[in-house]
């Protein structure tokens, strides 16, 4: 069977992509270099301006049946465990028409791949693309000809090096998961209903329940510009709350935080880049799979029968917003992060914040994500 797309790997911005083209009458194949499809890690966070997205592919009760519907967002200082702010869930679920849900990735990834599997994707695994080329009506990946190549091929994308020689940059910090039975934290003082983040001295922690609250989520970040060890060591400074979770991470894996400057261009013929292979964030606002399932959306709904067009379309509508996520989540990760002086800045900041204001979450949060939009408000993020 001759394919109209190839995609090239199959995470969730793969996926996400495979499922939206095919949706739209389009016979799609996936080349994945993994000898099976699947994800690694822990939780993740989805919030409304892809749960839309969820809702129209007819995945949001599945999603909704795997995750949790968190009650609140809440950030609380690391060192002395005070409560910043938070974001109240139910509203946002109310002002955005979608919920904000957290989920296992595996679950996520896991119902991609059914709905990828119903909807006839070809589903190919061991297959490492390491050659794209333009011929006339398409494109190739690997030998494999499609009208287009999209390629979803991640942080160290191949396809990439086709439109920038740059490379991954390296935050300095490193994350640690940890996933574990709910029953490990019955003796904890944790929240059960809400995503928890306490922001510390170059560290942070965030807790939250997945699985229908039957396991409990941990992301602990710091700055090690080194080793990766040290994890201890880096929350000594923390309240006894924070320190209390850091012997249920994992500790034989773990996470540098990279990202990319980010590339305004991501079309180049019937090659077009998407997910982490365009616009790989740093975590802070969890946006990264989020900004991917909204690229599989755009580029489908930009395409009517005609591939430049769609692409075009796409081009002209993605990098500038990934762009702003990208950058935001720069400046957000290191206005967690401030100490001494700047931390009481940070703190009163957050403090003085109307919950119910959402001057700083409506260009992410709401469907202007998946336009150019206006100029959206920024956080003052104290350098
Ligand atoms: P990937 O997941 O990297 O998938 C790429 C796929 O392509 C892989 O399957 C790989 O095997 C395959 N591949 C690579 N090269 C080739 C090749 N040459 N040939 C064939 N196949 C190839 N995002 C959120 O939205 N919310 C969150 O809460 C969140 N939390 C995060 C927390 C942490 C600690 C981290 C590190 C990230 C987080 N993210 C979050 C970001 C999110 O995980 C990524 O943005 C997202 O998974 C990217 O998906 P992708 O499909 O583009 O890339």
């Amino acid at each position: 069977m001759t394919a109209d797309v190839v995609v090239v790997g199959g995470g969730i911005g793969g996926l996400a992509t495979a499922l939206a083209l095919s949706r739209s009458g389009l016979r799609v194949r996936v080349l994945e270099q993994a000898p099976r499809f699947g994800e690694v890690g822990a939780g993740m966070q989805i919030a409304p301006n892809c749960t839309r997205i969820l809702h129209e592919w007819g995945l949001l009760d599945e999603v909704k049946s795997l995750g949790v519907l968190p009650e609140n967002i809440v950030m609380k200082d690391a060192v002395d465990a005070a409560v910043l702010t938070r974001l109240d869930l139910h509203d946002v679920e109310r002002r955005y028409g979608f919920p904000y849900l957290v989920i296992h990735r595996s679950d996520l990834h896991g119902t991609l791949l059914r709905a990828c599997e119903r909807a006839g994707v070809e589903l190919l695994t061991d297959v490492r693309v390491d050659s794209f080329g333009q011929v006339p009506g398409g494109a190739v990946a690997a030998g494999h000809f499609g009208r287009v190549v999209i390629a979803a091929d991640g942080l160290h994308s191949t396809a990439r090096r086709l439109f920038s020689d740059d490379e991954p940059v390296d935050s300095a910090y490193v994350a640690y998961r940890g996933a574990v039975p709910i029953e490990k934290v019955a003796e904890l003082d944790v929240h059960l209903k809400d995503v928890v983040v306490y922001v510390g001295p170059a560290c942070h922690l965030v807790q939250y329940p997945l699985r229908g609250g039957d396991m409990f989520n941990q992301v602990a970040v710091f700055r090690s510009p080194g080793a990766p060890d040290g994890l201890d060591a880096a929350f000594d400074g923390t309240c006894a709350r924070v320190r209390a979770g850091l012997p249920l991470m994992w500790r034989d894996r773990w996470w540098r935080m990279y990202d990319r400057e980010p590339l305004m261009n991501w079309v180049q013929g019937r090659i077009a880049l998407t997910g982490d292979a365009a616009h790989p964030p740093l975590q802070y606002l969890a946006q990264g799979a989020v900004m991917a399932i909204e690229d599989a959306w755009v580029l489908a709904s930009s395409y009517a029968g005609d591939w430049d067009a769609a692409l075009a379309a796409y081009d002209a509508v993605r990098p500038e917003h990934c762009r702003r996520v990208l950058t935001t989540a720069r400046a957000w990760g290191g206005f967690w992060h401030h100490d001494g002086e700047k931390r009481v800045w940070r703190n009163r900041t957050l403090r003085d914040r109307d919950v119910y204001d959402y001057t700083y979450i409506d260009w992410l949060f709401g469907p202007t994500a998946l336009t150019p939009g206006q100029e959206p408000a920024m956080f003052p993020s104290g350098g």
